[in-house]
């Protein structure tokens, strides 16, 4: 398990082979306990935190992002370990998490798993709500847009300022109750916040300040242009060509290698994109690279 700052931890890292989602967790040094940020999809990897000598029953509070079942399926079964422990999330994704849902309306890539609701003991209602645990203020972000009751949660400790924020880059395409203009108001919002670490559900940690605020930006290039092909022209090689210069420039070489072939497919006697597609190969294979990148910049005292 790793240390991020002072008593934050990475419980479960991005990990390509272990679906679920990443989770956090703050030691509040208080009556409050043990706080996880999202839980994910099953208990198994939480046990990590016993080897560093905490216990699961200490777990005390859950915030949750927002309701999809990668984030929240093993809530249920943190009950095992404290049954008083509480659940909070935002009131619009509430029904996801307190009653038993259809798996394809809270994440159809899982339709195989399976989850028991749970009670939230606080549903967030209006924008930066503080939820006070311990001495810590987490503030609530409400961040419509991948669901309608998608939140950030923000904590200054120390001279760091986090963001947890779930599925940030989580396609906004209009599925469920996703909603791409949503989406682009609520990251808007976030770009003017300063983040010095961006944890994020599914890429990770994103630092320093500067390049938060360029991933940021660069999802919502990416959702724009995803949601132009998909719903309106997937034909569009201008787009399409946009789109893949994004994906290069989050560096998620794997999408753009497809999204330029797809480009060539359209428009095979287009050199610039073949020049492009040779650019992307030098990146290969890509996210293995990325990922021992991110882990040595982001952790020098990995326990
Ligand atoms: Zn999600």
């Amino acid at each position: 398990m790793m240390e991020i700052v002072e008593n934050v931890y990475v419980v479960k890292p991005y990990n390509p082979n272990e679906p679920g989602c990443c989770v956090y967790m703050v030691d509040t040094k208080s009556d409050d306990g043990l706080v996880l940020i999202d839980v994910g999809l099953y208990i198994d990897p939480i046990h990590v935190i016993e080897k560093e000598g905490f216990d699961l029953k200490d777990i005390k509070h859950c915030l949750i992002t927002h309701g999809h079942i990668d984030h929240f399926g093993a809530c249920h079964e943190l009950k095992k370990y404290n049954a008083d422990i509480k659940f909070y999330a935002h009131e619009k994704d509430a029904d996801k998490i307190e009653q038993k849902m259809p798996i394809s309306y809270l994440n159809q890539f899982f339709a195989n798993y399976d989850y028991e609701p749970v009670k939230l003991a606080r549903k967030f209602k209006v924008d930066n709500e503080i939820l006070k645990l311990g001495q810590l203020d987490f503030k609530c972000f409400h961040i419509p847009g991948h669901t309608s009751g998608s939140v950030a949660y923000f904590l200054e400790t120390g001279n760091t300022r986090l963001l947890f924020a779930g599925d940030l880059p989580g396609t906004a395409i209009n599925i469920n109750d996703g909603n791409l203009d949503d989406y682009l108001k609520s990251m808007q919002k976030l770009t003017a916040v300063d983040i010095d670490i961006l944890c994020e559900g599914h890429e990770y940690l994103i630092k320093p300040a500067e390049r938060v605020k360029k991933f940021i930006k660069g999802y919502m290039k990416f959702n724009e242009n995803l949601n132009h092909l998909v719903l309106e022209n997937p034909y569009d090689t201008k787009i399409l060509l946009d789109l893949t210069l994004v994906t290069c420039e989050l560096e998620f070489f794997e999408n753009a290698l497809d999204f330029c072939n797809y480009l060539l497919e359209l428009d095979p006697d287009n050199s610039s994109v073949s020049q492009l597609l040779n650019k992307i190969k030098e990146h290969n294979p890509p996210k293995i690279d990325y990922i021992k990148r991110l882990i040595k910049e982001n952790f020098s005292k990995e326990k």
